[in-house]
């Protein structure tokens, strides 16, 4: 890069918000995206940006991206880095522009048309956690809890369209945002009201939110945020088989009860969150889980990558074995709403046949809600592969795309499922899936094979590549075939916005042919 870039920003921002050292350009290589470990494990090295800065205002974010414009170099926008589809990885080089000195929550006001609610406005790059945190200081909740709610930012959530454990009661983002103020490719500021100049009928929202930082960058939003629930119940519900407790869900929503939680957990899936619930942390599970089951006492890491390499057989096994499914629902409000909710939500599974656990599992949940998904580094150290593929269908194609999935990658990897974000239409779909084969670039090989796989069957059910993780480069090669026409339209809007190519670059699949 040239020098005078790094001069021209040093004069904007100041040096110490500027930085072009390898330190920093390696720790913004790349994501919490799993394939990035594989490839570095299999030896292959990342791009790396060429500069890395820190604006504080709007207006700081528009002449970065008006000096990128002119001197031809991609910008990426970051947030927390906790994207887990290679969203900011630098396949250019190019600026990456971290927002997270862009933080305040700067007013909160009550709005009276068309309803009476509340909205904050917000900057984009203010960590999940600190934004609740200072809400709730007010009294209130923006409702969005994602297990990265330590490391994932407010823009980053709108960018990739998050969704948190409370969805079902509270929506996901792009239901919470009601305006946003962002700065496009060319550098231009549309402010809050605003409208781009090429879609004057469109509010801004409806192109930004979703697009990964491929259209523009988020720099301010509204959201609609609630006075805090005063209170909530959590518990676990047992049921025999899968079927039964997904009939159970998809009655309880379509009934219209509102559980603020609502997740079930697959037969493999609930083995470990029981085991988990019954000893408090992973240590003791492990000895609990060996001690109740003596003949696999002996397994060491060597064991445990030879059973990785039959993991249909786990799976046979456990078909054999009396199917248990846990559901983990809960609901917030007053007393008397969550007392009137449980009793109904109770009635329907148990209509299903399922046993109530009572309040146990559903505490465990709660404590643990974001550690859980922190455990996949632990796996890739021991040289397996791992990661997390979420998906989602309508109710009638969902089992056949859990079972699809499944099907597909059953002798490749182990399978674990969980089914959250249910809603009156449908349901997501959290498979995780974890393979070892005995060298790190066969493990790159199969874990792409897994996508590949996992993607087919998906489209192939008739269900949605991404309910909340975006598509990034990882899902990139398949969202012309989901979209459709609908592509051309968005390869369209991306010409107009941004016809040198310059904002995230490489993305989204925009530059694939067709
Ligand atoms: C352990 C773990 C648990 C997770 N759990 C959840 C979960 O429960 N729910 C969920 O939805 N996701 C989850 N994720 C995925 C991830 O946290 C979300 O995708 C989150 O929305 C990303 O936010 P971020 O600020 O880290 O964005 P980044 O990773 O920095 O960026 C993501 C994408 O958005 C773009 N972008 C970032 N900021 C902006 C901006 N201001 N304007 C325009 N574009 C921008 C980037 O260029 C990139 O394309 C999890 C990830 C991890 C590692």
């Amino acid at each position: 890069m040239k020098s005078s870039i790094k001069k021209t920003l040093e004069n904007l921002l100041g040096p110490s918000r500027v930085a072009v050292d390898p330190v920093n350009r390696a720790l913004y290589c790349r994501d919490m995206m799993s394939g990035s470990t594989l490839e570095m494990k299999a030896g292959l090295h990342p791009h790396l940006p060429d500069l890395i800065c820190w604006p504080e205002t709007t207006e700081e974010v528009s002449k970065i991206v008006r000096t990128a414009n002119h001197h031809k170099i991609p910008v990426i926008p970051f947030g927390g880095g906790s994207g887990v589809s290679g969203g900011t990885l630098p396949l250019r080089g190019g600026i990456m522009i971290d927002l997270k000195r862009m933080a305040s929550l700067e007013t909160i006001k009550r709005v009276d048309d068309p309803y009476p609610h509340y909205v904050a406005t917000i900057q984009s790059g203010i960590l999940g956690e600190h934004l609740e945190r200072k809400l709730n200081e007010r009294g209130y909740t923006l409702g969005h809890f994602p297990s990265s709610i330590l490391c994932a930012t407010l823009g980053g959530y709108l960018a990739a369209r998050s969704a948190g454990q409370l969805s079902s009661r509270y929506g996901k983002i792009e239901e919470m945002v009601e305006d946003l103020e962002a700065v496009l490719p060319l550098g231009t500021i549309v402010p809050f009201g605003g409208r781009i100049k090429k879609y004057p009928e469109v509010a801004p929202k409806e192109i930004l939110v979703g697009s990964e930082g491929t259209l523009g960058i988020i720099t301010r939003a509204r959201m609609r945020i609630h006075p805090m629930a005063p209170a909530a119940r959590y518990r676990g519900i047992s049921f025999n088989s899968l079927s039964s407790a997904l009939r159970a869900i998809r009655n309880i929503m379509q009934t219209g009860l509102r559980p603020s939680v609502i997740r079930l957990y697959d037969e493999l899936d609930s083995l470990l969150l029981k085991y988990g619930y019954e000893a408090d942390d992973r240590k003791k599970t492990g000895k609990k889980f060996l001690s109740e089951f003596p003949y696999l006492s002996s397994l060491k890491e060597n064991a445990f990558h030879a059973l990785l390499h039959h993991p249909d057989w786990i799976q046979t096994l456990f078909q054999l074995a009396p199917a248990e499914c846990l559901l983990i629902i809960g609901f917030e409000g007053d007393a008397d709403f969550i007392r009137h909710q449980e009793k109904e939500a109770l009635k329907i599974c148990k209509e299903r046949i399922a046993r109530d656990l009572g309040e146990k599992p559903g505490l465990h949940w709660l404590k643990k809600r974001y550690s859980v998904s922190f455990k996949m580094p632990d796996l890739l150290e021991k040289d397996c592969f791992v990661d997390t593929i979420e998906v989602a269908a309508t109710w009638d194609r969902l089992e056949a795309l859990y079972e699809g999935v499944r099907r597909e990658l059953k002798k490749q990897c182990l399978v674990l499922a969980h089914f959250s974000h249910a809603y009156s239409e449908g349901c997501s779909i959290y498979f995780t899936v974890i393979g070892h084969t005995g060298s790190a670039r066969k493990n790159l090989e199969s874990y792409r094979q897994v996508w590949r796989k996992a993607m087919g069957a998906t489209l192939a059910a008739g269900g949605t590549i991404s309910h909340h993780h975006g598509i990034g480069l990882l899902k990139a090669e398949w969202l012309a075939q989901e979209l459709g026409g609908a592509m051309r339209f968005f390869k369209r809007i991306k010409k107009e916005l941004d016809p040198h190519n310059f904002m995230n670059p490489g993305k989204m699949g925009l530059e694939m042919m067709g």
